[in-house]
């Protein structure tokens, strides 16, 4: 089995991350993990380009990070990250590049049941992403597949227990990521999948046969403190 990091963010499309393709794939190689999935953002307020370039773009980026990360040999997969129009976040695991292209309306000006009938017309995964995070609540389980717990030594938090909790009682898959964006150390943490996975359309197929074992990263709020890049 391979440690995937399902949560991670390159500035080339992410306004807020410091990392570029070659920096992100240098931390991870650093320490230990054997692939990742890209999650960069997909939100309006990263958009500086017309639409359908920045689409260009944000398929590009994917792609040229894909490459550097072979050169380190670890594993890319395809992801994204779309905020909610109630400014809500959630990963899109099981799609292509190509379904970037598909759409007349942005994705985020998609309401959750429609981002949710979105993903399952692609055969995708929709998982809330730190759901805890800011007091905020977890989305109505019948519209996303999973949730997450999000690593993020930023937010102090995982809020393990809770996302594990609300997984339990309404049978939503688990996620874990590091969120990864430079400005603060790396969590080591991830699921774990196939040696032989190659490509995000995999992941759907694989959750479903049940959950993934999970590598959760316990956040240490006074590493966390001492460790802001500012
Ligand atoms: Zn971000
Ligand atoms: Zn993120």
């Amino acid at each position: 089995m391979k440690l995937y990091d399902m949560h991670v963010h390159t500035r080339g499309i992410s306004k807020c991350s410091r990392l570029s393709a070659e920096e992100l794939c240098a931390a991870l190689k650093e320490d230990g993990t054997d692939g990742f999935c890209l999650t960069n953002h997909y939100a309006a307020r990263h958009v500086d380009l017309p639409f359908h370039d920045w689409l260009c773009k944000y398929r590009d980026e994917f792609y040229k990070t894909k490459e550097i990360a072979a050169g380190y040999g670890l594993g890319a997969l395809f992801g994204i990250e779309v905020t909610d129009p109630e400014r809500r976040d959630f990963l899109l695991y099981g799609v292509t590049p190509d379904c970037l292209f598909e759409e007349e309306r942005p994705l985020w000006e998609f309401p959750l049941p429609e981002l949710h009938a979105f993903a399952a017309r692609h055969g995708a995964l929709l998982f809330h992403a730190h759901p805890y995070r800011f007091n905020g609540v977890p989305a109505d389980a019948a519209d996303i597949d999973g949730i997450e717990i999000n690593c993020h030594p930023l937010y102090l938090t995982s809020h393990e227990e809770d996302v594990r909790r609300y997984a339990e009682a309404h049978h939503l898959l688990l996620s874990c990521g590091s969120d990864y964006h430079g400005d603060i150390y790396k969590a080591h943490c991830g699921v774990w999948l196939p040696d032989d996975i190659q490509d995000a359309t995999q992941l759907p197929a694989f959750f479903k046969k049940g959950q993934p074992a999970l590598l959760v990263h316990t956040i240490d709020p006074e590493r966390a403190r001492a460790t802001v890049i500012h």
